[in-house]
């Protein structure tokens, strides 16, 4: 067992005892690894895992020849698609600022959650944001082990074969130099010059195979080649910005790291800057954009990034984007074209958008045919008629939309009239609904709810899809099949329909679905293989995939994290159904939560449909309880409320601090508060915690209390 403290070193076994207890280890870690990454199911905990792996590297280190054994027969393994990999940090993304003066609020609130002061520097970095495949190599004893893409930040895409099939035109090291830590993972991106692009596409239509759309396509379809003799014929290149898992921190500032990049021998951008103010940051931001043409890749924007690594510890994260960094993107960009038609789609919140079918335009590299009109507020706004030419832009991955009509040329002649019924069958009355203040809303809604079918068949494809259930064989083309299936005891109406398929069908039924078109390859075992290991289902994706209107995946956790498990969750969800005012107060204490997510899951689990929905639901799955967060600290689960003026740092800071150790912050002091701190001129709370005996510490102590488990984070990205 893993645990035998009787258990011989690894360096005094015998060969043969080695071998043995090797392909043992192995076997089981590989095992668990599966159960942990496909399934989301861990039969063991984090600490019995790790002692597994550490037993097997102990041996590995002792008995060299069985590590290489191990790697080949995982690198041979002929699977056409590429394993997982969980990322030991997560991979960060951006939030998106679009002008120079939200550039310079970008600033202004990091010095303001800071408290620091107008005359004292702040230095940040300004760097091109290459428009690439971000990846993350990870180099244990200083030799590259692993390269894995980004995927969802979590968790991505082992390529470590096909990184290795273009060591030479990446630059990336394949052992690093003898100062570099022993663990290191180093991030970048990965990308193609427009020469290089342009050269494969010369060849691609040469040998009449795919074109590719834009750079960033290419270098992404070309790193994701099953065959990575293919991967090497292609000029991939790399630049090297952020990390990951550091063993030891060859500098404490980002301009520190990145030139520790170099010296290893990664290639780094040229144009990356240290600016010591937001005059400097925005000069440097015009000299990028002004290269841009010239640059040779594409770019699309510039990251700025608080250059000291213990502030950028100390201003950590909103939900999964770091405070410490922003994306200046440059301006969109925009074509004219004729709008041909205006659709009207239905969400699965019953909400309705129009969609402007228009002209098929180049913009920015990519094809348009389909823009976004938001709302019928909007139409109004731009009076953009059928037949109208109009502006369309588009900036980055955003959804193209409609900004401006042409008025010098001839326009539409009919104002657009907004339908008053929803476009299903049920032709129900759309209705207008108001914000929580009261006022009307922009949005309009069938009010069909889970009687409108576009709405059950949005519900249903968000419940399928990828950061929800994402059984695999059931996307959204099967999910449409299913729920118009000719056969009617094969149709999926609701979530619970798809486990309970197979049971309500007898063999024969089962077997028609293999003749359906677009079943092709998917055979019916396997697909049943899909929807069975997905039984077991973590209880914040369980939420996310709900549906419930702004609980998105950010929230889902939240919520996840604060009941713990399903059965707290549907409680409390009904008791804020009822309106109990405790239980909406004690979840809008949470950060990020607010009024519109207690009002809509109230709404939800107030609609009895949609409760004997998730009923039918649950009763076909074992939900996990949620994941705990990052490293218990004594503050974990505790409800804390501070008041008083602080001085070591802001209220914000304090606030973010303790939430990223697992605590709740409450705005105000009840039974239910486990700490106050209270700094100088605190009030009426710290009457209120005299009062019902709740421990009052001063601010100093609370700092001595978190200060083990508030190391500096030493994400990047
Ligand atoms: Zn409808």
């Amino acid at each position: 067992m893993a645990h035998d403290p009787l258990r011989v070193p690894a360096k005094d076994l015998l060969p043969m005892e080695a071998e043995i207890e090797h392909r043992r280890l192995a076997d089981e870690v590989a095992e668990h690894d599966r159960r942990y990454h496909q399934e989301d199911a861990p039969t063991i905990s984090d600490a019995e895992y790790d002692a597994l792996r550490r037993r097997l590297d102990e041996i590995e280190a002792a008995f060299p020849h069985l590590r290489a054994r191990v790697t080949q027969a995982v690198g041979a393994a002929p699977s056409g698609k590429f394993a997982k990999v969980r990322h030991s940090v997560p991979m960060l993304s951006l939030g998106n600022v679009f002008s120079v003066e939200e550039a310079e609020e970008f600033v202004a609130r990091v010095r303001r959650f800071l408290d620091w002061p107008a005359d004292r520097e702040l230095a940040i970095t300004a760097e091109p944001k290459i428009d690439g495949l971000s990846l993350s190599l990870r180099y244990e004893n200083r030799r590259l082990v692993s390269a894995a893409t980004r995927g969802d930040g979590a968790e991505g895409e082992d390529v470590t074969a096909n990184v290795r099939a273009v060591l030479a035109s990446t630059g990336i090291p394949d052992v690093l130099p003898a100062d570099a830590p022993t663990i290191a993972e180093v991030r970048g991106e990965i990308y193609l010059s427009h020469a290089d692009f342009q050269a494969i596409n010369a060849r691609q239509a040469e040998i009449g195979g795919k074109i590719f759309a834009n750079p960033r396509n290419a270098a992404a379809g070309s790193l994701r080649q099953i065959d990575p003799k293919v991967t090497a014929s292609r000029p991939l290149r790399f630049f090297a910005y952020a990390w990951g898992e550091m063993g030891t921190m060859p500098s404490m500032t980002q301009t520190g790291m990145v030139e520790a990049f170099a010296r290893w021998g990664f290639p780094v951008n040229p144009l990356m800057k240290r600016c010591a103010d937001v005059a400097a940051l925005i000069e440097h931001y015009r000299l990028i954009e002004r290269e841009r043409p010239i640059i040779g890749y594409d770019i699309d924007g510039v990251v700025y990034k608080v250059d000291d690594l213990a502030l950028q510890g100390r201003l950590g994260f909103v939900a999964r984007a770091p405070r410490w960094a922003v994306a200046h993107k440059f301006a969109a960009e925009k074509a004219i074209t004729r709008l041909n038609a205006i659709d009207i789609q239905v969400g699965r919140t019953g909400a309705l958008t129009p969609v402007a079918k228009l002209e098929p335009i180049t913009v920015g590299g990519v094809v348009v045919s389909n823009a976004t009109l938001h709302n019928p507020d909007e139409i109004a706004r731009l009076d953009v008629r059928v037949g109208d030419f109009v502006v369309v832009q588009r900036a980055g991955d955003v959804i193209p939309q409609v900004v401006e009509v042409v008025q010098d040329r001839p326009r539409g002649v009919e104002p657009y009239a907004f339908p008053t019924i929803c476009p299903c069958p049920l032709k129900t009355p759309v209705i207008r609904e108001e914000t929580s203040s009261g006022a009307e809303g922009a949005v309009r809604r069938c009010s069909g709810e889970f009687a409108c079918p576009h709405q059950r068949m949005e519900h249903l494809r968000h419940f399928v899809s990828r950061r929800a259930f994402d059984i695999e064989g059931l996307g959204e083309k099967q999910i449409a099949f299913f729920f118009e299936c000719p056969v009617e005891a094969l149709r999926i109406r609701e979530p619970a329909d798809i486990f309970t398929l197979e049971a309500r069908n007898d063999a024969q039924n089962l077997q028609k679905i293999e003749n359906f078109e677009g079943f092709g390859k998917t055979s019916v075992s396997n697909l049943f293989a899909a929807i069975n290991a997905r039984r077991t289902i973590a209880l914040e994706r369980f939420i996310f995939a709900l549906g419930i209107r702004h609980v998105g995946e950010t929230t889902a956790k939240l919520l996840a994290r604060a009941a713990g498990e399903w059965p707290a969750f549907e409680a409390m969800a009904r008791r804020i159904a009822a309106d109990e005012t405790e239980a909406i107060a004690e979840l809008q204490a949470i950060d990020q939560i607010g009024p519109s997510v207690t009002e809509a899951l109230g709404e939800f689990f107030g609609r009895t449909d949609a409760v004997a929905m998730v009923d039918r639901l649950v009763a076909q799955l074992v939900i996990l309880p949620a994941e705990k967060p990052r490293g218990e600290s004594p503050v974990t689960g505790k409800t804390v409320v501070f008041t008083g003026s602080l001085e070591r740092m802001t209220r914000d800071e304090a606030k973010a601090r303790a939430e990223s150790l697992g605590a709740k912050v409450a705005g105000s002091v009840s039974k239910k508060t486990d700490l106050v701190v209270a700094g100088p001129g605190a009030g009426s709370k710290l009457d209120k915690a005299t009062e019902l005996g709740v421990k009052v510490i001063s601010e100093d102590e609370w700092l001595a209390l978190i200060a083990p488990a508030a190391g500096p984070d030493t994400a990047g990205g």
